[in-house]
């Protein structure tokens, strides 16, 4: 039997019965986006959608994106070492949110952890598409290891610059998504469109409700399962005033000889994670927490990350891989909840 997720409060949005829907869609950080609004009298044409939607994605690209040459990130990577280093709305708030993120979760999710990313060939070089890429050896991920204590960016809040103490490689990949999708929702709303959904390479959030007075519902993404194995259950989300991310071993990987290596890098050992967790779903306010909750509790493991989300009364959903290839689920409290 399928399982509902829907949200504890109400967003107090009334639907607007029988309007049009729309819908946009185009590419950006190496993915798809695509955005669903209800057209109401008065409010921006498409064209003007278009442009705002792709204006906030651009923003983040420009800031955030290790693949784009002479973005702030990209800038930062390349100063010398004790240059300090004025950081630019939104970047300031999704650094400021990755650096917390990394406290609390030890280092699981380290935003300065970009020089592994590298090694392991998912950053922009070399890729482990190219041809003869092999994965680091020890001293090379020992070396890369040294230069990632996010302590040492010396983030100052208060006049918004980091200092580059020499070698750090900046990666905002695990939470620029989802901050660009709620920068979209949110520039949707000041246009008065706030019966919208905003989907950005999977990570998603919804706010109102669709024409019909039924929320913005989507199913959860599960990882594949072997041919022979029970799938998961369908689960069938109500994104009303809420976000979800996927974070999951199967998303990007390649393997080298018998061993598959995941694009999540655990940077308090240098290696992908191995740990057996196939997928974590995160639910929240806020796609930009959504998905860097995702990603640390993805690197955390199922007993460390369920003790994490627990304490902090986020809402997520492990699914751990079996020995015998059958893929298991369990839920926070807080995703309990909205479980009914
Ligand atoms: P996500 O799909 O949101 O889980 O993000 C995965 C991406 O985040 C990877 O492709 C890397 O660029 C980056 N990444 C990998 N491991 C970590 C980590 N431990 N902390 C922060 N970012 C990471
Ligand atoms: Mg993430």
């Amino acid at each position: 039997m399928s399982r509902v997720l829907v949200p504890l409060q109400l967003d107090g949005a009334a639907p607007v019965l029988g309007a049009r829907l729309h819908c946009l869609e185009g590419v950006t950080m190496g993915t798809t986006w695509q955005v669903r609004w209800v057209a109401l009298p008065g409010t921006a044409s498409g064209e003007r959608v278009r442009e705002a939607v792709q204006a906030e994605l651009d923003t983040v690209v420009e800031q955030m994106s290790t693949w784009l040459r002479g973005s702030d990130v990209d800038r930062f990577n390349g100063a010398a070492a004790g240059t300090r280093h004025a950081v630019r709305e939104p970047m300031a708030d999704v650094l400021q949110a990755a650096l917390w993120m990394a406290d609390v979760s030890g280092g699981a999710f380290n935003p300065a952890a970009g020089a592994l990313v590298n090694l392991w060939g998912f950053g922009p070089a070399p890729r482990y598409t190219d041809a003869g890429f092999a994965p680091p050896d020890h001293d090379a991920v020992r070396f890369a290891i040294a230069h990632l204590d996010w302590r040492a960016l010396k983030w100052d809040a208060a006049s918004r610059t980091i200092e580059q103490p020499g070698g750090v490689l900046l990666d905002f990949s695990a939470i620029a998504k989802g901050h660009a999708v709620d920068r979209v929702a949110l520039r949707l709303a000041r246009f008065g469109l706030v019966h919208a959904l905003v989907e950005v390479g999977g990570e998603l959030r919804g706010q109102g409700l669709r024409p019909d007075g039924q929320p913005w519902w989507v199913d959860l993404e599960w990882p594949p399962t072997a041919p022979g194995v029970a799938p998961m259950r369908p689960t069938r989300l109500a994104l009303h005033g809420l976000s979800v991310a996927t974070s999951g071993d199967y998303r990007r990987t390649y393997t080298h000889g018998d061993t598959a290596f995941a694009h999540t890098i655990d940077p308090r050992h240098g290696r992908p994670v191995s740990h057996g967790l196939a997928s974590v779903s995160v639910v929240h306010a806020e796609c930009l927490w959504a998905d860097a909750w995702s990603t640390a509790l993805t690197v955390l493991g199922c007993e460390q990350g369920l003790a994490l989300a627990r304490e902090h009364g986020v809402a997520a959903l492990f699914v751990q891989r079996e020995p015998d290839g059958r893929l298991s689920e369990t839920l926070t409290p807080a995703m309990e909840k909205l479980a009914g």
